[in-house]
């Protein structure tokens, strides 16, 4: 199993923490970013007591001169091969009603975040010839959802993203994928009061919430050697509940 440099943002909680842990118990060196260093210190802590290999860089994705500071400091530890898109944040709201700023801070986040990102890691990936691109976007990107229409639009946009660049990309040998989750216990999904959880888990085949690590074992699948024939895929990890 070949050890590569892995970047994966929103690694302080919830999925990118998971998806930090499984990439490291892969072999793989992790440089974990997000805004909150205490909470990206304790991931990383998390990853060498289990005697994997974890760097920290701040990142605000809303920034752009933030990303290309954390991408300056990440090239200082090596060429990164695997981008993990997983960051996001919600700012929901009826559309007639939604605030500019909240559909600007969704979007810029989440998708023109990503994008950015995605342009750092490109230049080292093509030199090498090899290269993984994993983007989180939302089993609601497919689906559609009420109050969520700024959510909605940047991870249907990231799954648009995900195929055109595996087209773009796909003769240097970097695969494009993205995971669509479905209802993940994390701090994301804490703040839905019992009936939306309720309605949800009628809706989801399995009869229950997913856990991180089980969107991060589909993370640790895509940038693996196993999955190098596979790209512009959309993996859903979504128990069921859109097919
Ligand atoms: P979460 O627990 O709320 O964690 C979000 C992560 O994103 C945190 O690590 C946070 O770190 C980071 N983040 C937020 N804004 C950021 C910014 N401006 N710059 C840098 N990092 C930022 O969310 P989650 O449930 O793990 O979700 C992870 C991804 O999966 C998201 O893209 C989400 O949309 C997607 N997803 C989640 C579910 C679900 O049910 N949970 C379902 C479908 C898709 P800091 O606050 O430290 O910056």
């Amino acid at each position: 199993m070949s050890s590569r440099i892995a970047f994966v943002t929103g690694a302080s909680r919830g999925i990118g923490r998971a998806a930090a842990l499984s990439l490291a118990s892969a072999g793989h060196t992790v440089i974990l970013a997000a805004r909150d260093q205490q909470k990206l210190d304790e991931t990383a802590q998390a990853i060498r007591q289990a005697g994997g290999i974890a760097h920290t860089v701040q990142i605000d994705l809303s920034s752009p001169d933030s990303i290309q500071q954390a991408f300056a400091k990440a090239k200082e530890i090596g060429t990164v091969s695997i981008l993990v898109n997983n960051a996001g944040i919600t700012r929901d709201g009826l559309a007639m009603r939604m605030k500019p700023e909240d559909w600007a801070a969704v979007l810029n986040t989440n998708l023109t975040g990503a994008f950015l990102c995605i342009q750092q890691v490109l230049q080292g990936m093509m030199k090498e010839r090899w290269g993984r691109i994993i983007n989180i976007a939302s089993v609601v990107g497919e689906s559609g959802n009420a109050g969520q229409a700024n959510y909605v639009a940047s991870k249907a946009g990231l799954v648009g993203l995900t195929k055109s660049l595996a087209i773009e990309l796909g003769s240097r040998n970097i695969t494009v994928n993205a995971i669509t989750p479905g209802f993940i216990e994390t701090d994301m999904t804490a703040v839905l009061g019992e009936p939306v959880r309720e309605k949800m888990l009628a809706a989801i085949p399995l009869k229950r919430f997913g856990q991180p690590e089980e969107v991060a074992s589909a993370v640790k699948f895509l940038a693996g050697d196993e999955a190098a024939y596979i790209t512009g895929s959309v993996l859903r990890v979504n128990g069921g509940m859109y097919l």
